[in-house]
């Protein structure tokens, strides 16, 4: 079985640790200089601006963010979510808790199982402020049984220090076999008979609309976890946009009308437009996390917020609506910025004559060129044998010519390549 991150959460910034006196100021920077003409700053108050009216969408008020309903679960989730890989440091986790964030978001997968032993111990007499979603993994190689699952979700209980999974997902479903079989199910039930998990969920990395309708339609799931950034809006890139927007918006509905939530990943894109400059006024994170907050069928974003100086813009974000000139900008520079951005749908990977696994190596590539993650991305380089694979490719470029999403695999294998020496 892999044993690689492929849900955590992404970043187009580089990481800065700040401490409790610079919040105040990271806050404001956040908040005041992203746009002149924006609300005040409510960050650090107790009272948060009225929500920006969002159609359709149900928002509520819950400390310094909002919160919306999770489908039909009748949990409310913030806006904002906390989690992922790498954990944030406890000082800041206790920040976004106090300040209303109130779902967090883990995996074994994620370092190994510390994520969660971090977490577990971050939330000793504070269980009850926050709803805890972790994984487990079907094997993709192997036999597994409704017993193996459930002891993978038993470690997590235990590294959580806690009684209960509140949303337990299955770990970057590629196949129906991983999602929709009798003994996953089965896995489900006796979980939730037992009162270790309340509700269910797949995380999912590829948006084709069939894989995703039967996991909405099968009924045994109240959440997906889904990647949603502006590469996938159909307007922002014009021919780039191959299929994918059209099966995006298509899922949303779907979900919407059976009542699975919605929780959206890779928010920041991989860092797409990361070094594109902006004009005065327009922060690039929150213009990314406000695209994806004016839908009104997302419940919540996984992101990092490993800094104070994360935290305070993540929640500037859910304060005000996309701006007219974060959405120009965010126009303007997605069609150039998507081609670098692999969707992990591996159409290309039935073409190459080599079988070389492109979504895992672009994936390691992201890690190093895109999150400054040097180490995470020669470990999953090792487990790829991606020296072994790159020496295999012939540079035919049927790869970046089958893309239906028009990714430059060459440029991308190529910075791997460099990366790797
Ligand atoms: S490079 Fe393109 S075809 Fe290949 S996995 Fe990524 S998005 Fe899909
Ligand atoms: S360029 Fe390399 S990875 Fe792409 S299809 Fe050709 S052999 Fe495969």
């Amino acid at each position: 079985m892999g044993k690689t991150d492929m849900n955590s959460a992404s970043s187009s910034r580089k990481i800065r640790i700040y401490d409790r006196r610079e919040f105040g100021r990271a806050a404001a920077a956040a908040l005041t200089g992203a746009a002149a003409a924006r609300p005040m700053p409510f960050f650090g108050a107790e009272t948060p601006p009225p929500a920006p009216p969002l159609p359709g969408a149900q928002r509520r008020k819950q400390g310094a963010v909002y919160a919306r309903p999770l489908g039909d679960t009748g949990l409310w989730l913030s806006e904002l979510s906390i989690g992922g890989s790498p954990s944030p440091p406890p000082n800041v986790f206790l920040a976004a808790l106090e300040r209303g964030v109130n779902y967090c978001d883990t995996s074994p997968r994620y370092s190994q199982g510390k994520g969660e032993e971090g977490i577990g111990k971050i939330l000793q007499g504070r269980r009850d402020q926050v709803y805890v979603g972790t994984k487990f993994t079907p094997t993709r190689d192997g036999v597994m049984n409704t017993a193996d699952a459930i002891r993978q979700v038993e470690g997590s209980l235990k590294r959580l220090a806690t009684d209960r999974i509140d949303l337990l997902c299955v770990h970057g479903a590629r196949s129906e076999a991983e999602v929709l079989s009798d003994w996953v199910f089965e896995a489900m039930e006796k979980l939730h008979a037992a009162g270790k998990a309340r509700f269910f969920g797949v995380s999912v990395h590829n948006t084709a609309f069939e894989f995703n309708r039967k996991l909405i339609e099968c009924g045994k799931y109240h959440a997906l976890l889904i990647p949603m950034n502006m590469y996938y809006d159909k307007k922002a890139l014009g021919d780039n946009a191959a299929k994918g927007p059209e099966d995006l918006a298509a899922i949303l509905k779907l979900a919407a009308e059976k009542g699975v939530g919605i929780i959206a990943m890779k928010t920041l894109a991989a860092g797409g437009l990361a070094n594109v400059p902006t004009p005065d006024g327009v922060s690039p994170a929150q213009a990314k996390l406000r695209w994806v907050l004016r839908r009104p069928e997302v419940t919540s974003i996984l992101n990092e917020m490993v800094t104070f100086e994360y935290l305070a813009d993540d929640l500037a974000a859910s304060a005000a609506d996309l701006s007219p000139r974060e959405e120009a900008w965010l126009r303007d520079n997605a069609a150039e910025g998507s081609r670098r951005f692999c969707r992990m749908c591996r159409t290309c990977e039935g073409q190459c004559p080599a079988r070389i696994p492109v979504a895992d190596l672009l994936r390691a590539r992201m890690y190093a060129a895109d999150y400054g993650q040097i180490a995470r991305a020669k470990d999953l380089a090792r487990r790829l044998r991606a020296s072994e694979r790159l020496r295999a490719c012939t540079r035919c470029g049927t790869c970046e010519a089958v893309c239906p999403w028009r990714v430059r695999t060459t440029d991308l294998l190529g910075d791997l390549r460099s990366l790797l020496g």
